[in-house]
C-alpha cells in the first residue's frame, strides 16, 4: 500500500517556541529544531514533507496575506500530498480555519490545524501529541480509501473541531478549543473516533479553486451598557468600512433607544453590511424573540444565527473579497457556504 503523504505547513505558534535566554521570553525557533524534538514522528510510516514560514510567527501577527500563504502552499502542493497539517499558535487559530475554510473551495483534503500551549521542547508538552495525532487524522481514511476528513478542522488534545465553528476557549487548559453550537468531528482517546455523522462530505466533483481575495473592510462593534451614541456614530463613519460583526447581548438583542435603531438604519442605508452575533459562547441569535432584538432586524441587520464571532469575520472579508455589493453579500451571510451556520 501507498504511504500517506502529508505536508506540514508551519507558521510558528508556541509549539515550535524557545526561551529568550536574555529575556526569557518565547519566540519562534525553526522547523527542523522542532521536528527534531518529535523524534516518534519516524515511528508513522508516512512519507512527509515540510514548508515553513520564514520567519515563523508568533500568531498574533497573523494576518489574511499569511491565509493566502498557506493556502497558495495548499493550492500548489493540492495533487500531491493526501492531507496538510499546519502548525500554528493558538491566539488567532480560529480566524485562520475559518478564514482558509471559506478561501479553499471544493476542498476534498484534510487540513489540520493544531498548535500547543507548550512548547515541543518541554518536558510535559501537549505539542507531540496534538502534532502526532494531527498527522494521523491528515492521514486517516474511510473504508473505501476516501479522505476521512475532507474540510479544514481544528485538533487539540482530545478533540477535532470543525474550524469555523471553533473558538480559542482557555488560555491554560490543554483542551482550548471548542465548538460551542457544532458536535466533535472526533473524539480522541485510546483511538481516533470519528463522528461521522458532523463530518463535510460535499458531493461537488469540482476541483480545488482558492479565493485569494480577503478584504480587510470590517470590525467588530461590541455592545456594553451605556455605548453612547457618540461612540456608535464614530464607530460606524470609519473609513473603508464595508462590513461589521455586530455583538450583541443574548438572543441576538441591542438597545432600543431611538438613536441607536436610528445610527443603525443610517449605517444600513450608506451600504454598510451589519452581522448580527451573539456575546454568548453558547446559542445563537433570535432576533424575533424580543422586541429588543427584532427592532434589529427591521432596521436591516442580517442575523448571524449561530455563527462564531471569527467566522462572522472572515466570512465577510471573504464575500467582500470576492468583490461583491453589499446585496449579495447579505444574499450570502443568509446562507451556509461550508457548514459554518445552523440556519433554522
Ligand atoms: N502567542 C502564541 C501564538 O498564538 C500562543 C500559542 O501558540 O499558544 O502564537
Amino acid at each position: 500500500m501507498k504511504k500517506p503523504r502529508i505536508l506540514i505547513i508551519y507558521t510558528g505558534g508556541t509549539i515550535g517556541m524557545i526561551e529568550n535566554p536574555e529575556t526569557k521570553a518565547l519566540e519562534p525557533f525553526d522547523f527542523t529544531s522542532l521536528i527534531d524534538n518529535v523524534p516518534k514522528i519516524k515511528m508513522l510510516d508516512y512519507e512527509i514533507d515540510n514548508i515553513q514560514f520564514e520567519p515563523p510567527i508568533d500568531s498574533s501577527d497573523m494576518n489574511p496575506r499569511h491565509w493566502q500563504e498557506i493556502a497558495r502552499n495548499i493550492e500548489e502542493n493540492y495533487d500531491s500530498f493526501d492531507g496538510f497539517v499546519v502548525l500554528h499558535g493558538t491566539d488567532t487559530m480560529a480566524y485562520t480555519a475559518s478564514a482558509l475554510s471559506f478561501m479553499l473551495e471544493n476542498l476534498h483534503k484534510p487540513v489540520i490545524i493544531t498548535g500547543s500551549q507548550l512548547p515541543i521542547g518541554e518536558v510535559r508538552t501537549d505539542g507531540e501529541e496534538n502534532l502526532i495525532t494531527a498527522l494521523q487524522i491528515a492521514a486517516a481514511t474511510d473504508q473505501y480509501g476516501t479522505a476521512m476528513v475532507q474540510e479544514v478542522a481544528i485538533l487539540f488534545e482530545n478533540y477535532l473541531w470543525r474550524g469555523n465553528r471553533s473558538t480559542k476557549m482557555s488560555a491554560d487548559n490543554f483542551n482550548a478549543f471548542k465548538s460551542n453550537n457544532y458536535p466533535s468531528l472526533a473524539k480522541i482517546g485510546l483511538g481516533i473516533h470519528f463522528n461521522e455523522d458532523a463530518l463535510s462530505r460535499s458531493t461537488t466533483k469540482r476541483p480545488l479553486k482558492v479565493q485569494y481575495g480577503m478584504d480587510t473592510g470590517v470590525m467588530f462593534i461590541d455592545l456594553h451598557p451605556g455605548i453612547t451614541e457618540e461612540i456608535l456614530r464614530h464607530q460606524l463613519a470609519t473609513p473603508g468600512l464595508k462590513g461589521i460583526v455586530l455583538k450583541t447581548f443574548g438572543a441576538g438583542n441591542a438597545p432600543t433607544a431611538p438613536w441607536f435603531t436610528q445610527a443603525i438604519e443610517d449605517a444600513v442605508r450608506r451600504g454598510l453590511v451589519l452581522l448580527n452575533v451573539t456575546q454568548c459562547v453558547n446559542g445563537g441569535v433570535h432576533s424575533k424573540r424580543y422586541q429588543a432584538g427584532n427592532h434589529l432586524t427591521q432596521a436591516g441587520v442580517i442575523s448571524g444565527h449561530d455563527i462564531t464571532s471569527e467566522a462572522a469575520l472572515t466570512k465577510l472579508m471573504y464575500l467582500f473579497g470576492l468583490g461583491l455589493g453589499p446585496k449579495e453579500v447579505v444574499g450570502y451571510l443568509n446562507s451556509a457556504l461550508c457548514g459554518e451556520v445552523t440556519l433554522h
